[in-house]
């Protein structure tokens, strides 16, 4: 197998962010490309059109020993650095913590000085709805563990949001050998999803949708059904009928109650218009609606279903608008997948850039082999080959740990060497293990230091002296402007010594950190793998 070695850049690290950067823009790949929009609510991968043009421009001059400053998605700046540097670092949707506030920010960003940049929409490492995939398979797990005896095999999920993230609930939940019945305003993503597997079927009304459901229960096959209309709605009159699912949540954009959730009572096509001519009303409906939907779930908590805020703010948004309880909802890191980041386990992605599908099944193949004892990595990489499509970039995504991680790019260098893969492969994940975020990843740590904000600031910093072709520090992700602050990171692996020690150095730095900070907290699992890892500081 040849090399791809046609190259628009000066070195394979600029090549590989440019073609990351134009990934995350690709129709295949983002919600909006036309407004620049990649996923979750409006994050964006670049400021606006012209930043895109100078991003591009700069990466293509960009020298093996610069590094270019990206501030809130417009490109700032190029400084002469050194090889082992980044190529780009980015600094975004930052405001300094009195402002961290909605007002504030859609202010700044009306005049153009800021761009919401979700977690990977703004630092050019999103990969579609397979990024969150096994997060949300894992979640769903941990949910049948814990209430269900292992399985969701006859069992329902009523959920909401068919976007970018959202969308990869259908197929956690089948994994998990459960129905799920996702309501979503938005028919043309309804459609998209049909149309990308990611949902298996689309009910014409909720008689149809329960029938569905019901259906599949009985027979305790998985099944997915998406359901166009508003979740506030849906859910009120699925509780009017006396039908109590077995696990509610909701993956709307709440996070951002003016472009990211539709308040019942207005269309899709009004809702657009009003957030235009109206922002105030439309953010007094949305709030309204809120308090209105969460009381739901609420009622459905009281009635036995288990009941989980899936990361977007949902019950805090409730709470702030003035509901009594909603805190009581608890988050899904917290609830479900906390003991995963004590151990360093986490969503880890590797994109081949040749962009060619054998890259990515080659090294299914080698993972399939190295890891043939571990259950969990093996029967994920033969779902995910048999039933997820790839959009735009060729890529997968694992929760794997710090051994296993470096065991993976041990066998991504072997290959390159041998010249079976047609080009160099960028390494990144998502934020979830590198963030501040009290309502979600952080939230509920045993010493209360939930809002301590330093550990993504380390994580940035180290992961840029340690090698990484591209470090971001950003707020805002998952949960909305004020509510966290997380870093990310991307290395390209080229095959070269240089990229095999940065590769090496970064992912034993960046799921180090991770380890440390769940340490420092106090939890027993991570001050045990800190001790096996060497990174104890006793
Ligand atoms: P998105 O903006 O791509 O999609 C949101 C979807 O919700 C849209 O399709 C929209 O039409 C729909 N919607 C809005 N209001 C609705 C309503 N009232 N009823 C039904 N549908 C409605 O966002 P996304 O990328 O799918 O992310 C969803 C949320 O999850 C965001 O708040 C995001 O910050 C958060 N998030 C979660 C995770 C995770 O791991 N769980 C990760 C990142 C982000």
């Amino acid at each position: 197998m040849g090399r791809v070695i046609w190259l628009r850049c000066r070195g394979w690290e600029q090549e590989g962010l440019l073609r990351l950067f134009m990934n995350s823009l690709d129709p295949e790949v983002a919600e909006c490309p036309e407004e620049l929009i990649v996923y979750g609510g409006t994050g964006k991968a670049a400021r606006d059109w012209e930043s895109v043009e100078r991003i591009k421009e700069k990466l293509m001059q960009l020298e093996n020993d610069q590094t270019l400053l990206v501030q809130s998605g417009k490109p700032v700046g190029v400084f002469t650095s050194h090889p082992f540097a980044p190529r780009v670092i980015m600094a975004g949707s930052l405001l300094v913590p009195a402002y961290s506030d909605y007002d504030t920010f859609w202010q700044l960003e009306r005049r153009g000085q800021t761009a919401y940049g979700q977690s990977t929409a703004s630092c050019w490492a999103y990969i579609g709805t397979q990024g969150v995939l096994e997060g949300t398979a894992n979640t769903y797990g941990e949910v049948a563990r814990r209430h269900f005896g292992g399985s969701l095999r006859g069992r329902w999920v009523l959920t909401s949001g068919l976007g970018g993230m959202g969308a990869a609930q259908p197929l956690g939940v089948e994994y998990n050998g459960g129905v799920a019945l996702v309501v979503e305003v938005d028919e043309a993503r309804v459609d998209r999803r049909l149309r990308n597997s990611l949902c298996q079927m689309k009910a014409t009304s909720l008689d149809d949708a329960l029938f569905l459901v019901r259906e599949a229960v009985l027979r305790k096959e998985p099944r997915s059904v998406a359901l166009v209309g508003n979740a506030a709605d849906v859910y009120r009159a699925v509780l009017q009928r006396g039908v109590v699912p077995d696990v509610v949540t909701d993956q709307t954009a709440a996070h951002d109650l003016l472009n990211g959730y539709v308040p019942a009572g207005v269309s899709l096509s009004e809702a657009i218009k009003l957030r235009a001519s109206a922002p105030e009303k439309y953010l007094e409906r949305s709030r309204s609606g809120i308090v209105e939907h969460v009381k739901t779930m609420m009622e459905f908590m009281r009635n036995g279903a288990v009941v989980f805020d899936y990361g977007n703010n949902i019950r805090h948004q409730a709470a702030a608008a003035g509901l009594t309880g909603a805190l009581e909802i608890p988050g899904f890191v917290s609830a479900y997948l906390r003991d995963y980041f004590c151990a360093g386990r986490g969503p880890f992605r590797w994109i081949a850039l040749s962009g060619r599908a054998e890259d990515i099944y080659a090294l299914d193949e080698f993972i399939l082999a190295e890891f043939k004892d571990d259950e969990a990595i093996t029967n994920w990489i033969r779902f995910v080959q048999d039933r997820i499509p790839f959009q735009g970039l060729p890529a997968r995504i694992c929760w794997l740990n710090l051994d296993q991680r470096l065991r993976l790019v041990d066998i991504i260098i072997k290959l390159l060497r041998e010249r079976k893969l047609g080009a160099p492969v960028a390494l990144t994940r998502d934020h979830m293990g590198n963030i501040a975020s009290p309502w979600r990843e952080t939230e509920k740590m045993p010493d209360g230091s939930d809002a301590i904000a330093d550990w993504p600031v380390l994580s940035g910093l180290l992961n840029a002296i340690s090698g990484a072709s591209l470090v971001s520090i950003q707020q805002g992700g998952g949960v909305g402007i004020g509510y966290s602050i997380h870093a990310g990171m991307t290395v390209i692996v080229d095959g070269s010594g240089l990229s095999g020690k940065k590769a090496a150095q970064v992912t034993y730095s960046d799921v180090g950190l991770g380890i440390i900070r769940h340490a420092d907290a106090g939890y027993p699992l991570a001050r045990e793998m800190s001790r096996q890892y060497g990174l104890n500081m006793d």
